[in-house]
């Protein structure tokens, strides 16, 4: 979609460091990490919201994506799955946080998300 800053990085337009790619799924690092690990995991399709997900919708691609990499990273004993919605959300592209690492010393990720 015109304007939406994570379709331009699906597109490649803008920039980004890339984690992990498939037909449906693009993960990448957060340009604002708030944690030692804080990734985004998002669809290619452009989908406003957790609210606009319907039975069209698969979530499967993003979860099987997710399990992955937290295999991969070897984060299974600690880490946070965040999906902002409304006043919080700030990029209107279906999108949730991967958080890890250390977050015991992050007071903040730890006990407010
Ligand atoms: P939310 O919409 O869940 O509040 O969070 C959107 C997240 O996207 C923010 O944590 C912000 O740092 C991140 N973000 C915003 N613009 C960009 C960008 O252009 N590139 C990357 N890699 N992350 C972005
Ligand atoms: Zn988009």
């Amino acid at each position: 979609m015109k304007d939406c800053i994570f379709c331009k990085i699906v597109e490649g337009v803008n920039p980004a460091k890339k984690v992990y790619e498939d037909d449906d799924v693009l993960v990448f690092e957060n340009i604002n990490p708030v944690a030692e690990i804080h990734l985004l995991v998002c669809p290619k399709k452009h989908i406003e919201s957790f609210l606009k997900i319907d039975e069209s919708f698969s979530l499967t691609p993003m979860v099987e994506a997710t399990q992955k990499i937290i295999s991969e990273k070897n984060i299974q004993e600690g880490y946070k799955l965040v999906f902002n919605g409304g006043k919080y959300q700030t990029v209107p592209h279906l999108h949730w946080h991967l958080l890890a690492g250390k977050l015991e010393d992050n007071e903040d990720v730890l006990n407010k998300t």
